[in-house]
This record gives structure tokens, C-alpha cells and sequence, in this order.
């Protein structure tokens, strides 16, 4: 009887030990957790702590007791594996409450001790007050500090995904938020001009940004905890969230001598195998190649975690059959009402990896508009300059957004290109969608760069424009054009353009925008086939160059 040990009790270690289980009835099978819970909904914590979760038992998908009755295995709680012996295939077990270390041998071994929260040395940091968050026990601390401090600010440090639910639970309980964030837009995952919608929403909800600014040291001032920023501003606060992002746990993987990756996860090949053939590993704690731009990445998402236990267990039991063909990192947040998402590679990605791109930005409704409640969304995408595979894309919006990422994701995950995203056959009725979709309108825009018919500047561009050579047009109506416009640009309505294209110059260049891009198509096209050689369409329009030219888009004046 073969005996399966993992190490590491949720999301990819609970995964691979049920799929063990069902795979092979006989098998001993042991699950290692070092807190005190088994397959819980990590995800789920920020709500919880929100109270948008109440009750803190529905957090716990299985427990130890639940392992053992339906699928017999023995999930031990409170025991931290503190080595691995490869040679002999045996692990060293510590029962955190009693103190007594065990060995137990293994014929396979599954490591899925996920992901650490970075804590850099800033002094003061370890002051009471002061969270990362990234299980039950840090929740119950959390929680407890809360009810009984009760706090009237909170400072959070760092706006990824997990930063950014925090300052929404938070806010949600009544508490002053500030998000300090060292790089110059929140959530890495997206571009900057995407970036910008989350500015925006934090903000319009009443959270404080700060961007470009660091921390440089806590002082606790009685209940209070004084951060001083890089910048020499000192904010006061009843507790502060470390959210500065996470680390590949690798510590007993590196102790082992397995091999790591230069990223710094753990090395595994395609069926998921470490540099030992006897050890698996899966989650947070791995790296692969990423299958577009074939770097190495680490992702540290659920989804990709819980797939690669199956795939685990999978080879374990029937010898090496199933690869993991790696993630592109599809995910997706909630932001007070805003939701924002991305699949595959964004910008910085692309260049770091030297592949060329193209990008377009597109606004769409929800819904049909004459449907109550449609909403845009913004959806940028990047693809090939050469055949339009698709690359990836970003969506921010308030209805539906959910569901368009997951067709980008399965284009991209098939290497479809931009022209599969017109021929995508959607389901619409007026309260889901339009007749065009705006995964649709996506792929027609794209197609539209790729064929030459039209030719896109992006807002970073704009400020670069020399007024001697460049001409801003601005499409929309005079009443729109009232509400603001970018510097320099004069006011032609698109329904006047035909008839004033006799005054306009044909040695620029010619920049048409309108508010999100349709109408400054329609007039590229006009002057186009009129003669100008050189008309450009601002990408996404005054909507997304407004968003993007501000860090924090609260402040802008008119947006349309
Ligand atoms: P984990 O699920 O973290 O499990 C690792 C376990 O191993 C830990 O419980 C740890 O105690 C245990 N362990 C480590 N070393 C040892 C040892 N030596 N001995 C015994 N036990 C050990 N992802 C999403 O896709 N969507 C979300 O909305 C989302 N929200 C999140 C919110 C929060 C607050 C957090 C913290 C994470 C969130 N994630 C989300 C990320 C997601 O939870 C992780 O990607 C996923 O849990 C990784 O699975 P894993 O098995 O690699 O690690």
C-alpha cells in the first residue's frame, strides 16, 4: 500500500490529496498543516473580516474530521513539517502544541506550502497593530483587533489585489481608509490607463491614495501607530495592513536541496515533479513557464493552485500522463463597485519578454443600452502586429466583466487571435448583452489596426505631439468639448467634419479623439479616404486619456 504524504492542507495540498484518494482507494494518505485549519477559503478572508462574511465557520470548506470520514485521509492540523530526508524518503513532523518531532516515511511526497507575506526590515515594523493577512490565525488577529480596539483609521501598505479587498472590508465597517502604494498605480497586473479606473473608484468611494511613496519606519504613539512615508508625511492610524505582496514559501524545498527556479519558486517540470522524482510540488510555492511569453512566473492565484493538485495526483498515481501546461494568470477583483480583471500578458510583460504588440482600448455597454441598467466597461487588449494573436486583456467595469475576461482567456489559452474574438457567437438578449458584444467590439477594433484601415495613438503619446506638425481634433459635440479637452485641441463635431475638411491641413499629423473612440473612428475614416495621409485615433478616447494623465482621476474635472 503506498503511502502519499502533503504537505500543506488547502487550496493545492487539500486538492491533490482528495483527487490521491479518488484515484487510489488503498493508498495511506497523510495531509501536514502547520495552522490550524485545513481547506479554507483564504479568499474569502478580507470578507469575513468585513463582515460581508458573518459566519466565520462558512470560511472552512472541509475540515480534519471531514477529510477523515469521507475520504480517509488523516489531516493533521498544528503539524509543520521541518524537514524533508531524501535519501531516505521520510519527513520530520513537529506537533506545534505538544513540541514532539515524528518521522513518518513517503513513497510520493506533494509540497504545497504556498506563499509568504513579503515583510521588509522597516523599523517598527513588528509593533502591535501591524497585520499581513494571510490565513485564519492572522484573521482571528485581525478580527480580535477590531472588535476590541476599535479603530477609527486604517492605514493599508500596498495596492494589490489583496490590499485593495482589505481597504473595501474595512471601509465597509465604517473605518477611514488610506492605501499607500510605492509604485505609481495600484494592482501590477494591469496597465497604467487600466490602473487608472481603480484610482478613480477608491477615491469616488472616499478612500485616500498615495501613490509613489513608501514607507520608512512605524512608530507606535499609544494606541496609535504613526507611519512616516518616504515622502516625510506621518499618518496616523488604529492598525495598519502589510500588503506589500508575497514570496514562494520555499524554505523546506531549498533545505532539501531541491531545485528552485530563477525566479525563486520551486523548479518543476511539465507533469509537475521537482528536481526529485518522488516529490511533487504545486500552488503558490512553484514556477513555470509562462505560455505566451515562455519566462519563468509564479502565480499566485487559487484557480492554477487547485488544477495543478489534480494534475499532481493525477501523475502520482498513474505515472506521468497529464502536463500542466501552465496560467496565464487569469483573475479578477472586486473594487467597492468596480470590477477589474486581466488574463495573459499586459504591457510591461510584453516588452520585458521583447515581443511586439499592438493594443487597442475599446468602451462598451453591459447590456443593450436602451435595457435598463447597462454600464461600461472598459476593455483593453493586446495582440500580434503580424497574425493578431491575442496576448491578453484587461477589463474594468460594473456588470459583466466576469464573464468577458473568461472568453479573452479561453482565445488566449487556444493561441486564438483578434479575429476570433469578432466571430465569438455569444448568447444576447437585451438585459446581457448587445447584438455586438463587447468582446466583439474588441475584435473588430483590433481588426481594424491590423488591417491598416485605422491607425491608433496611445494617451502616452500625446503629450510628445509637436503643435508645429500635429493637429488635435476633438470630435465630440461643442457641449461635451465645454467639459474639458486635451490642451491645445480645437472642436470639429464629427457631423460637421465633412463639410470643414477643406480647412484643415494636410501636411500634419492629424490626432482625432472623441469620447471613447467610436466617433473619432468614423472621422479617421472620413479624412482617410479624403486624403489625409496621417490621422490618428486616440485609443479609448478622452475617457481613457483623462483617466490615465492623472494618478489619481478624482481629481480630474470632466471625464465623458
Ligand atoms: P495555500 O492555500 O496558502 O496553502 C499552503 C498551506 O501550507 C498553508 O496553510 C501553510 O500553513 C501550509 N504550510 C506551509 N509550510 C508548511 C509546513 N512546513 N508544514 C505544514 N504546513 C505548511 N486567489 C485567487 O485566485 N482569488 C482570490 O480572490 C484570492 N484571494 C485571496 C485572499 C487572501 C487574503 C489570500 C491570502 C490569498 C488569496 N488568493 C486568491 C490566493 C490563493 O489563496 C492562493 O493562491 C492559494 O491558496 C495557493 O494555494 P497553495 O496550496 O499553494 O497555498
Amino acid at each position: 500500500m503506498p503511502r502519499y504524504l502533503v504537505i500543506g492542507g488547502v487550496a493545492g495540498g487539500a486538492t491533490a490529496a482528495a483527487r490521491l484518494r479518488r484515484l487510489d482507494e488503498k493508498a495511506d494518505i497523510i495531509i501536514y498543516e502547520r495552522g490550524g485549519h485545513v481547506s479554507y477559503a483564504n479568499c474569502g478572508l478580507p470578507y469575513y473580516l468585513g463582515d460581508v462574511i458573518r459566519d466565520r465557520n462558512r470560511l472552512f470548506v472541509q475540515t480534519a474530521a471531514g477529510f477523515k470520514n469521507r475520504f480517509n485521509i488523516e489531516a493533521r492540523v498544528g503539524a509543520e513539517v521541518i524537514s524533508i530526508n531524501r535519501g531516505e524518503k521520510s519527513i520530520l513532523v513537529k506537533d506545534l502544541a505538544a513540541g514532539e518531532v515524528s518521522a513518518i516515511s513517503y513513497d510520493k511526497l506533494v509540497l504545497s506550502p504556498g506563499a509568504e507575506p513579503v515583510k521588509p526590515p522597516i523599523p517598527g515594523i513588528d509593533a502591535d497593530g501591524i497585520f499581513t493577512l494571510r490565513n485564519v490565525i492572522d484573521t482571528d488577529r485581525i478580527k480580535k483587533h477590531l472588535v476590541e480596539k476599535k479603530p477609527k483609521k486604517a492605514l493599508v501598505v500596498g495596492g494589490g489585489f489583496i490590499g485593495l479587498e482589505m481597504a473595501e472590508n474595512l471601509h465597509g465597517l465604517g473605518i477611514g481608509v488610506t492605501v499607500v502604494e510605492m509604485a505609481d498605480q495600484v494592482m501590477a497586473n494591469l496597465d497604467r490607463e487600466m490602473a487608472s479606473e481603480v484610482h478613480q473608484q477608491l477615491t469616488s468611494q472616499g478612500v485616500e491614495l498615495i501613490l509613489k511613496d513608501g514607507v520608512s519606519s512605524f512608530e507606535k504613539s499609544g494606541n496609535e501607530i504613526v507611519t512616516r512615508l518616504s515622502s516625510g508625511r506621518e499618518i496616523s492610524s488604529g492598525m495598519v495592513i502589510l500588503s506589500i505582496g508575497v514570496r514562494p514559501d520555499t524554505k523546506l524545498a531549498k533545505e532539501a536541496g531541491l531545485a528552485l527556479g530563477p525566479r525563486g519558486g520551486i523548479a518543476v517540470n511539465e507533469f509537475l515533479q521537482t528536481s526529485d522524482p518522488d516529490i511533487y510540488a504545486v500552488g503558490d510555492a512553484i514556477e513555470f513557464m509562462h505560455p505566451l511569453t515562455k519566462q519563468p512566473v509564479i502565480t499566485f492565484l487559487a484557480g492554477p493552485a487547485n488544477k495543478q493538485g489534480r494534475i499532481a495526483a493525477d501523475n502520482i498515481v498513474g505515472g506521468n500522463t497529464k502536463k500542466y501546461c501552465g496560467s496565464i494568470a487569469t483573475a479578477v477583483a472586486k473594487i467597492f463597485s468596480l470590477t477589474v480583471a486581466s488574463t495573459g500578458a499586459n504591457e510591461k510583460m510584453l516588452k520585458v519578454s521583447g515581443i511586439p504588440y499592438l493594443a487597442s482600448i475599446t468602451h462598451s455597454a453591459s447590456h443593450a443600452t436602451y435595457y435598463p441598467g447597462a454600464t461600461q466597461m472598459s476593455v483593453k487588449i493586446l495582440f500580434s502586429p503580424s497574425d493578431g494573436t491575442l496576448y491578453g486583456a484587461q477589463i474594468a467595469g460594473y456588470d459583466g466583466v466576469d464573464k468577458r475576461i473568461d472568453v479573452f482567456s479561453s482565445v488566449i489559452g487556444r493561441g486564438g487571435s483578434v479575429r476570433d474574438l469578432i466571430e465569438f457567437d455569444h448568447a444576447y438578449a437585451p438585459p446581457y448583452s448587445s447584438a455586438k458584444d463587447p468582446v466583439n467590439i474588441a475584435g473588430f477594433t483590433a481588426e481594424n489596426i491590423l488591417d491598416g484601415l485605422t491607425r491608433t495613438i496611445h494617451w502616452h503619446e500625446i503629450g510628445g505631439l509637436d503643435p508645429t506638425s500635429a493637429m488635435l481634433i476633438d470630435v465630440r459635440t461643442a457641449g461635451e468639448f465645454k467639459t474639458g479637452t486635451i490642451p491645445g485641441a480645437i472642436n470639429i463635431p464629427v457631423d460637421e467634419l465633412r463639410s470643414r475638411l477643406g480647412d484643415l491641413p494636410r501636411d500634419k499629423k492629424i490626432v482625432i479623439f472623441c469620447a471613447v473612440g467610436l466617433r473619432g473612428h468614423v472621422a479617421a475614416r472620413m479624412m482617410l479616404q479624403s486624403g489625409f495621409d496621417d490621422v490618428r485615433n486616440l485609443a479609448g478616447g478622452y475617457k481613457t486619456y483623462s483617466l490615465a494623465v492623472n494618478n489619481i482621476p478624482g481629481t480630474v474635472g470632466a471625464c465623458c
